[in-house]
């Protein structure tokens, strides 16, 4: 069933694991990402990014997305995440990452997603606690769940970009959690957004600590989420090489320090170069096995942008010659079907494995799922 995403993470806080969240950016990647937390008994966090939902509404060049195309594509991606959810036995929830402003937030809310992130954290303190606050005021009496940012991490995601990074004060944070009322809180504690992170990355496990020790004790109920975690497997990477792909100065996250967190007050943990990696060396296996795709009428166009670009990784790039295939999960030929299951299968491959890695393997059972309206009652029960 489809649900806000709070009751997922006070369960894992209970429980003392975190969830992988998953970024999806076609209809069949959603698809895929369900089935394998099926597979797995486990609870489910689908994300789309503000500029994906942008994309999924047929906006080939998504970097400028308008407010319409996020409308269009939201809709189009929670009415298949709707129709999968309804008979699924695992909770889902469905998370926009990093909305920009608040009109683009209440696009997704008003399109089904029961979960929304403001990401205010390049504006100064003041003005971050009152843009999110006000994404509460609109979401919490929907039973919408409110993820917020504080601090700025290094590295690029679609329009979020900064060179550098600026660690979360817990006092600042403390402070946010009160103000707002919001329910999760992205920290930037050692972790970057994209592959291009670095070797030997440390996470400065300290700054979750001290903010959940806070929490506890003025009694404030919120959780930690940790963004730019993906681990970068190399194999994938290698493998993509091996294919003709130019990825460089790929390096993620050790899962130890992701499973160490974990344990020590983060409750979310983001992942989406992972998925992308895994896809992509999944399209360019596909045309290494069958080089007749190439000249396919519909897989053809998908190659050329494939190979113009072989230091791409991101679906986006190559993908946007199926339009109709990533938001309508079209699927015309023979052809086109061995291009989605090559995607699902990356989809698949990259979860499966950090499910596993996460603990997160047979939990679904112990999530107390509540409905947005039982969600809109508590918030109005705790004046929140
Ligand atoms: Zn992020």
């Amino acid at each position: 069933m489809l649900v806000p995403m709070r009751p997922l993470l006070e369960t894992s806080d209970r429980l003392g694991y975190a969830l992988g969240a998953f970024n999806v950016n076609a209809v069949c990647q959603a698809e895929a990402a369900i089935r394998i937390h099926e597979v797995f008994h486990a609870p489910a966090i689908l994300q789309g990014a503000d500029l994906a939902n942008g994309f999924m509404g047929g906006r080939a060049d998504f970097m400028n997305a308008t407010l319409e195309d996020k409308r269009k594509g939201a809709a189009n991606i929670a009415a298949a995440v709707k129709k999968s959810a309804l008979d699924s036995p695992i909770p889902i929830a469905l998370h926009l990452d990093h909305g920009r402003d608040f009109e683009s937030v209440k696009a997704a809310i008003d399109a089904g997603y029961t979960s929304v992130m403001i990401d205010a954290s390049s504006l100064p303190l003041e003005d971050n606690i009152e843009l999110t606050r006000e994404v509460v005021k609109y979401a919490h009496p929907l039973g919408v769940t409110v993820e917020g940012e504080l601090g700025v991490l290094a590295g690029v995601e679609d329009h979020v970009f900064s060179l550098s990074s600026t660690y979360t004060h817990p006092l600042d944070a403390l402070r946010f959690f009160r103000e707002t009322k919001v329910d999760a809180l992205a920290i930037s504690y050692g972790t970057k957004h994209g592959a291009a992170k670095g070797s030997g990355t440390v996470i400065r496990k300290e700054i979750a600590i001290a903010i959940k020790e806070l929490l506890r004790h003025e009694g404030i109920e919120g959780y930690l989420v940790s963004h730019g975690s993906s681990t970068v497997p190399s194999y994938i990477v290698d493998e993509i090489n091996s294919l003709g792909g130019n990825v460089h100065d790929a390096n993620g996250i050790a899962l130890s320090q992701l499973q160490e967190v974990a344990r020590q007050g983060i409750s979310k943990i983001n992942v989406d170069t992972d998925i992308r990696l895994a896809v992509t060396r999944n399209v360019r296996l596909l045309f290494k096995q069958e080089p007749g795709l190439k000249e396919d009428k519909h897989l053809g166009p998908v190659w050329k942008l494939m190979d113009s670009n072989p230091s791409a990784f991101d679906p986006r790039t190559y993908l946007a010659a199926v339009m109709d295939t990533v938001m309508y999960n079209d699927i015309p030929t023979a052809q086109v079907q061995r291009l989605v299951d090559a995607i699902k299968d990356g989809v698949m491959e990259g979860i499966g494995r950090l499910l596993v890695s996460f603990d997160q393997v047979g939990k679904a059972r112990f999530v107390e799922t509540r409905s947005l309206e039982e969600m809109a009652d508590y918030y109005k029960k705790k004046g929140i």
